[in-house]
């Protein structure tokens, strides 16, 4: 499917001039539209609910937004939980997907009154220690081998760190029910950035199996399954978009198969999605500084991985466009790299774009979920800003740009300068 950037090149010129580049740029329309749709997907089920992964994107306006929308968070720190709490979310609107959890991070959760996803079984008496059981716990599920869609190996759950096996999870709703929990969920998460609507029907088969087998064996109430996140974007103009409402189909087939004859209609759905819920509506907007012409044909960027780790870090593809030249024959082939002393700091490698010139804007897409937030302060590199492009064509600061004096905040250098004296 063709990729088309969500703002012209007139408007990253006027964008521009009111926040230097470079920036996130988030589409507020294109948010809203597609939770909309999200949200149609599972109208079969009372219960729903979507926990918008708060690591993606972890910005309170943003977070605002999907609040409006209906959707909870799902937090994974003691940071992400008082984000959640700043914009108003509390209670079971906040799940707490963990792994490795540091005792303040339970007990904050529970004082929030969070939905709490045990990783681990002996997560079980190390919260004891920290926090009362609630009514409603959670725990994550871990099948082990290898995940397959249709013969097609997904992942391979069995090499990650999450979640509990299949005798674990008896262990661990036997020993919360004896401890006064009442209503239990199951959540598992097996495949990264899926673009398959396969992949939460054949997920949620599994879970409901489980569910209903686990509700055999210990006579507990499940009340609800996460399917969690993983449901992915097309990062490349050739591949499929992931089609919400099929996939939301898809699922209630699995519920009215194996669910509703265990007489278990009554559980909600959860999702944790982060990807699908932002990546498509934000980017990285950036400008050419500089071009060099050695070996290969370079363009240098005024942003770098410091702002969009993914490439340097998975070698992940983001699709470039070069404002104003949309249409023009992509006859030069490129290096796009940003300014680190690392090789590694380059958003395409060898990708055929249109001339690109000094001063030429690129929209680098797909930047609204693991982009921004995955950045860091190598090189002494600063943060940028975020902006918000409001439904009515006017935009808004929704994070301004890092300075030297926030990169030095950790430092005392007053202090510093008397010992000097
Ligand atoms: C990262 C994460 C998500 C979101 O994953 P996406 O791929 O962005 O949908 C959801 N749940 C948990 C527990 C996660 O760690």
């Amino acid at each position: 499917m063709e990729k088309k950037p969500f703002v012209t090149l007139e408007q990253a010129q006027a964008l521009a001039e009111a926040y230097p580049t470079p920036f996130h740029l988030y589409d507020e329309k294109g948010i809203r539209e597609n939770a909309r749709k999200v949200r149609e997907a599972f109208a079969w089920n009372p219960g729903f609910k979507e926990y918008f992964a708060v690591k993606a994107t972890p910005t309170p306006r943003l977070l605002q937004i999907l609040k409006e929308e209906g959707f909870g968070v799902d937090c994974s720190s003691y940071t992400e939980l008082l984000m959640s709490k700043a914009v108003g979310q509390a209670g079971h609107d906040i799940m707490f997907s963990s792994n490795v959890t540091p005792p303040e991070d339970f007990k904050l959760a529970a004082e929030l009154g969070a939905i709490i996803n045990f990783d681990d079984l002996t997560h079980i008496d190390f919260y004891e220690t920290v926090a009362p059981f609630q009514e409603t716990m959670s725990c994550r599920f871990n099948p082990g081998g290898d995940f397959k869609i249709n013969n097609e190996i997904m992942d391979t759950p069995a090499d990650a760190k999450y979640g509990m096996t299949r005798a674990q999870m008896t262990e661990a709703f036997r020993k919360l029910k004896s401890k006064g929990v009442k209503h239990f969920g199951i959540h598992a998460f097996l495949a990264s950035n899926t673009v398959a609507n396969e992949y939460y029907p054949a997920l949620a088969r599994i879970l409901f199996q489980t569910a209903v087998d686990l509700q055999k064996e210990t006579g507990v109430h499940i009340a609800f399954i996460n399917l969690s996140g993983g449901v992915g974007v097309p990062y490349r103009p050739e591949q499929q978009p992931n089609d919400i409402l099929a996939i939301g189909e898809g699922v209630h087939k699995a519920f009215d198969d194996i669910l509703v004859p265990a007489g278990m209609g009554d559980v909600a759905i959860f999702t944790e999605m982060g990807r699908f819920i932002l990546a498509p509506y934000g980017c990285l907007i950036t400008k050419c500084i500089h071009q060099k012409h050695t070996y290969k044909e370079y363009i240098g960027c005024d942003a770098c991985a410091a702002n969009l780790m993914r490439p340097a870090m998975y070698g992940a593809y983001h699709h470039i466009t070069v404002l104003g030249k949309e249409h023009a024959p992509c006859d030069h082939k490129y290096d796009v790299t940003g300014g680190l002393c690392e090789n590694n700091d380059k958003f395409a490698i060898d990708r055929m774009l249109p001339e690109i010139n000094i001063g030429d804007y690129l929209f680098i897409h797909d930047t609204g979920a693991h982009g921004f937030s995955m950045g860091y302060n190598y090189n002494g590199k600063l943060r940028s800003a975020e902006v918000l492009l409001r439904e009515d064509g006017s935009s808004e600061l929704i994070r301004r740009a890092e300075t030297p004096q926030d990169y030095f905040a950790t430092f005392d250098f007053t202090h510093l300068f008397d010992d000097i004296k």
